[in-house]
């Protein structure tokens, strides 16, 4: 047997060119508290019940309260009425899949079920259609980004019959703006439908904000018509990843997403989620850290957070060449660059300089952008953040456009992927530098230049294309 801290120290040591999920640098994936106290309590939850399995409630019920109490903390947050109930996921994408799948249960009748989601909605919607058989109907936004109430209810009108779902985003992911929840949800109660409300990555900093007298559109139980809510607790819940939570407004609502089977010769399976055999880590850790802050704390979490944001908006308004592409309703920001400088080349720069920003594509009116989620821990940085984006700016406006020669522009635009074989789809990604090899090269802009022009359905099999060549078992 190898020595336990010999294994431990080869595991500390390949995450050594992973991103840094503490210091508020990271400013996408991660949502970092800056407290080695909330950090510490969750590290030791995780722990102390990763081996607990939350496949039988009969036989773990501490894991039973402490979903129901972490339900119950999440309610208070969201004007939950009396008959709220909620359910504990592992991530915004199970939330959602949940919510999809229950309404298209809810509604034996319908054949062709379809759901009403505007187009900045999350993928994981897109996700849910292509699991579940439900057609999602995309709506196009308007020039603020924000859901277009009425051409939703246009599209809800076309096949009332057939629509199990409408959906808002408070806020949406790549542009961090709240849906006209009210209106949207008006408009699905008064046919009948459900509406969910995607506050995935709101759901933990919205009421907060409000409780310091930020104006925030509307978008929890209170307003009539919401039938469900999720909301990310490894996000601005400040918990370890590996959970969410996916709400109802009342038991009835929630019933089809229960699964239960007794036809197989072992145990009789009920699941309240898409996994069976669960870990009962992450709920712990959610529990503790919930404990820990308590509403003080994300009081305080969320003050620094919208302090950091506000503190950028402005910042990033004196940075000649940049612009939000809109005010934030919440802690998320698009940052997009003017024809004096290439925006993919901007963010290599800031990345370079101990940042991470995300890139976030060029789709419909949305012009390439760089996505920042922001962290309470970010706030002591703020300052920094700026300067090195600053300097960014001007090492992007010097290095110039990123060229995408002239033929492989047309080629790349005018690519259908669903005619090439696997060989010649792996020749061209070779050719555009994302072949086999050891990772990514470290200026990415001629890569994300090249996909920037490519349509969804190439962009999408290129991903799927590196990710499968990524995933190679590496034998002992
Ligand atoms: C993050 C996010 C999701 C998906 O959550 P995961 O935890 O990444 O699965 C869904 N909707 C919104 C708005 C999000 O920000």
């Amino acid at each position: 047997m190898p020595d336990p801290s010999d294994v431990l120290g080869r595991l500390l040591a390949a995450q050594q060119r992973d991103l840094p999920v503490h210091g508020g640098r990271t400013l996408a994936y991660v949502y970092d508290s800056g407290l080695p106290e909330v950090d510490r309590v969750a590290r030791e939850a995780v722990a102390a019940y990763a081996g607990s399995n939350g496949l039988d409630p009969s036989a773990f019920p501490s894991l039973v309260q402490l979903e129901n109490e972490l339900v119950g903390y999440a309610l208070s947050l969201v004007d939950g009425p009396p008959s709220a109930v909620g359910t504990v996921t592992s991530g915004g994408t199970e939330s959602v899949l949940l919510a999809v799948v229950a309404a298209r249960d809810s509604r034996p009748d319908v054949t062709r079920p379809r759901m009403v989601i505007p187009s900045t909605a999350h993928a994981a919607f897109h996700k849910a259609a292509h699991y579940f058989g439900v057609e999602a109907v995309v709506v196009e936004v308007g020039e603020d980004f924000r859901a277009d109430a009425a051409a939703m209810a246009a599209a809800l009108e076309e096949d009332v019959d057939r629509t199990i779902l409408m959906v808002a985003s408070a806020p949406s992911y790549a542009h961090g703006v709240i849906d006209p929840v009210t209106a949207i949800a008006a408009t699905a109660a008064a046919r009948g439908v459900r509406c969910h409300v995607d506050a995935c990555i709101g759901g933990w900093v919205l009421p907060f904000g409000a409780r310091l007298g930020r104006e925030v559109e509307p978008w929890t139980f209170a307003v009539p018509g919401v039938t469900s809510i999720s909301m990310d607790t490894h996000k601005y819940g400040y918990a370890p990843k590996g959970t969410s939570i996916l709400l109802h407004r009342t038991p009835e609502l929630r019933r089809p997403q229960l699964y239960a089977t007794a036809s197989w010769p072992g145990y009789t399976v009920i699941n309240t989620t898409l996994q069976s055999t669960k870990s009962g880590g992450p709920l712990a850790g959610a529990w503790a850290v919930v404990q820990q802050l308590g509403d003080a704390g994300y009081l305080e979490l969320a003050r620094q957070v919208f302090e950091a944001t506000d503190r950028l908006v402005a910042g990033i308004a004196a940075i000649d060449g940049l612009r939000l592409l809109a005010e934030p309703d919440s802690t998320l920001l698009a940052v997009a660059t003017d024809d004096s400088l290439d925006v993919f080349t901007l963010i290599d720069e800031i990345n370079q300089r101990g940042w991470h920003v995300q890139p976030q594509l060029s789709y419909g009116a949305s012009p390439a952008n760089a996505h920042l989620s922001l962290s309470a821990a970010t706030l002591p940085h703020v300052s920094d953040f700026l300067s090195a984006l600053a300097d960014s700016v001007s090492a992007a406006r010097a290095l110039g456009p990123v060229e995408v020669d002239r033929g492989i522009a047309d080629f790349v635009r005018s690519l259908d992927v669903s005619a090439l074989s696997d060989e010649e789809f792996e020749g061209i990604l070779a050719a555009a530098g994302l072949g086999t090899g050891d990772g990514l090269p470290e200026r990415m802009a001629p890569i994300n230049a090249l996909l920037d022009l490519a349509a969804p359905a190439t962009r999408e099999a290129v991903v799927r294309s590196f990710v499968d060549q990524l995933s190679r078992p590496v034998r002992p």
